[in-house]
């Protein structure tokens, strides 16, 4: 089984292999040993099923290969492009068996057994559902080490971009009963992991109406003022960020939302870290700035898709926001959330956009300024309002030297954004060894907060938490870059026997506090200062920012007045034209 596309389609393989694993299949990475051979897809670009296509062609062969000796597999099209094409792909002469759609996964054991059994030449099953969440199936995840999980908890979207295939192949929202939710989290957590990507195609659109909620009242911790009263009113409870609006009727009713979700689940497990996507910005009210603001296993890293930065072309899209409205949103997201990462999608050359509308694109990324961001020329697709509707008109040259433009005011921003992390403190989840580690130099890696990756000395590193008894206090300002031996209230914490009680080197799984040290290419390098034992709760790590000195919080570069690393440091992660980009929000 293999998977094309974003995290949902991961996702989504997770949810398959168990209910394929309950029907007596084991999954193999061995294409030449498997009698069943599954291809999970995603048809948001023409690019990604073209992907798709070369590897229908390898599958074939294989196939005819095996015809010889009896053992031919049964090939199967799962997800996003098997809705989108459905009986095509049959047709295609690709050595096809088998489709099914995202919503009709619970159909693949009778649909195999039937094939595999003779009974049927081929299967199809690409009915879309206004009720199915797998909320019963418990995802296989593979990674031995339980240290990051997706958990799926909404699917659909009713928003109909203009641009966007999703809502054809992926149907109407709905969302998971809480309860069950909080089930996988609190398994989760018991099991050890430390974080968890929350998943939905309008992931903060989330709406359990089944449930009763306090969806009045802002969550505790939360400071947000109800910008988007208004929308509370019309839709029952339900509240827009200001200046935004839906595309479809909104509904009503009270149960639980995304904010009080969060509250829940960041409460339930505070060891854990959270994340989410992909949200729309329409569904960032208040509240949910300020629960982010509050909550410190919530990930101050927001994905803030903008598409363009001209209201014309927004319009055109029909995205319920103007440039106006979401710069607003974009500044007061800087103010409610000190230090947050913001990342966004942008097209180019979408149907009318003139020169002028992409000179606003331009001036939009300068403006906000992005940590990443996922770009693509515009490529039709059937069956959206634009196929339609819209004129696809812009020239596919212009569409191309627009995109490299965007992508070069994206990399100059987010350049000096990372050149800025010199000198800062960070949290850092270590993951693993590093790419580019070596018996002379180990080193680890992992991510902060802000999800940017960090590269670590695989070094002794001192904890918060010792095992020697009776040991005096750790004193974290031993671990301030200019106050070393100055005394300061309230500073010590945990039970350590000094800096280096406790100390081994790092591993999978560890939060670290880090010191970032210089911005790479591709990652930041950074020292490791102190490993919190006790996870994101620790004090120590709360004591540390507090005592950190603001002046190391911006390196020279980020006041211009070097350009040592400036000229070496580019964005984190860049997405061009990738098929395994957000296909949604
Ligand atoms: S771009 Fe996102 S919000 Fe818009 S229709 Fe597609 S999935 Fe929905």
């Amino acid at each position: 089984m293999e998977t094309f596309g974003c995290q949902m389609n991961e996702s989504d393989t997770e949810v398959v292999v168990s209910l394929l694993q309950e029907n007596g299949y084991t999954r193999t990475a061995d294409v030449e040993a498997a009698d069943v051979i599954l291809t999970n897809t995603c048809a948001v670009r023409d690019n990604a099923e073209q992907k798709v296509w070369q590897r229908l062609d390898m599958f074939n062969a294989e196939k005819r290969k095996r015809s010889r000796t009896g053992t031919k597999p049964v090939v199967g099209v799962l997800g996003c492009m098997a809705e989108r094409l459905k009986t095509r792909l049959l047709e295609a002469d690709k050595g096809v068996d088998l489709v099914v759609g995202p919503d009709a996964y619970r159909d693949l054991p009778r649909l195999l057994g039937e094939l595999r059994g003779g009974t049927a030449a081929y299967g199809v099953n690409v009915a879309l559902s206004q009720e199915e969440t797998y909320a019963d199936i418990a995802p296989v995840r593979e990674d031995p080490r339980r240290l990051a999980a997706y958990v799926s908890i909404m699917r659909g979207c009713n928003n109909m971009c203009s641009f966007c295939i999703v809502p054809h192949t992926r149907g109407r929202e709905r969302s998971r009963p809480v309860a069950t939710i909080e089930d996988e989290v609190r398994r989760l957590r018991d099991e050890g992991y430390r974080e968890v990507t929350l998943l939905g195609q309008n992931v903060n659109s989330f709406h359990d109406a089944g449930t009763t909620g306090g969806a009045d009242a802002a969550p505790a911790g939360a400071t947000g003022t109800g910008a988007g009263a208004a929308a509370a009113s019309a839709g029952g409870g339900y509240e827009t960020a200001a200046g935004f609006s839906n595309m479809y009727k909104l509904r009503g009713g009270q149960g639980v939302r995304f904010t009080e979700l969060l509250d829940r689940l960041t409460t339930l497990a505070p060891g854990v870290r959270f994340r989410f996507t992909s949200p729309h910005p329409k569904d960032y009210p208040d509240a949910l700035l300020g629960l982010m603001r509050e909550r410190p296993n919530l990930c101050k890293q927001v994905h803030l898709p903008a598409q363009s930065g001209s209201s014309r072309v927004l319009a055109a899209m029909r995205r319920g926001y103007t440039r106006e409205a979401y710069l607003a949103l974009a500044h007061r997201m800087r103010e409610a959330i000190p230090g947050v990462a913001l990342s966004s999608d942008f097209i180019t050359g979408f149907c009318g956009e003139a020169e002028a509308d992409h000179e606003e694109t331009l001036s939009l990324i300068r403006e906000v300024g992005y940590e990443q961001a996922y770009m693509f020329a515009y490529s039709l697709r059937e069956r959206t309002h634009a196929a339609y509707h819209l004129q696809d008109d812009v020239p596919e040259a212009v569409k191309q030297r627009r995109l490299q433009e965007v992508i070069a005011t994206f990399r100059e921003g987010a350049a000096a954004r990372n050149a800025a992390e010199v000198g800062r403190l960070h949290l850092v989840l270590v993951e693993g060894p590093a790419r580019r580690s070596s018996a002379e130099a180990p080193q680890v890696s992992g991510r902060t907060d802000t999800y940017k990756r960090v590269v670590l000395p695989d070094a002794a590193v001192p904890a918060t938490l010792s095992d020697v008894e009776g040991a005096p206090a750790f004193d974290v300002r031993q671990l301030l870059p200019h106050h070393m031996g100055h005394a300061a209230g309230g500073a010590t914490v945990g039970a350590s026997g000094g800096a280096q009680a406790g100390a081994r080197a790092l591993a999978s799984g560890d939060f670290v506090a880090c010191r970032v040290t210089q911005a790479g290419p591709m990652s930041l390098h950074a020292t490791p200062l102190l490993r919190l034992s006790g996870g994101l709760q620790d004090p120590a790590w709360a004591a540390l920012q507090a005592l950190w000195p603001t002046a190391e919080a911006a390196s020279p570069l980020a006041s211009g007045t070097s350009t040592l690393f400036a000229a070496a440091a580019t964005p984190r992660s860049l997405h061009v034209s990738s098929d395994a980009g957000v296909p949604s929000g």
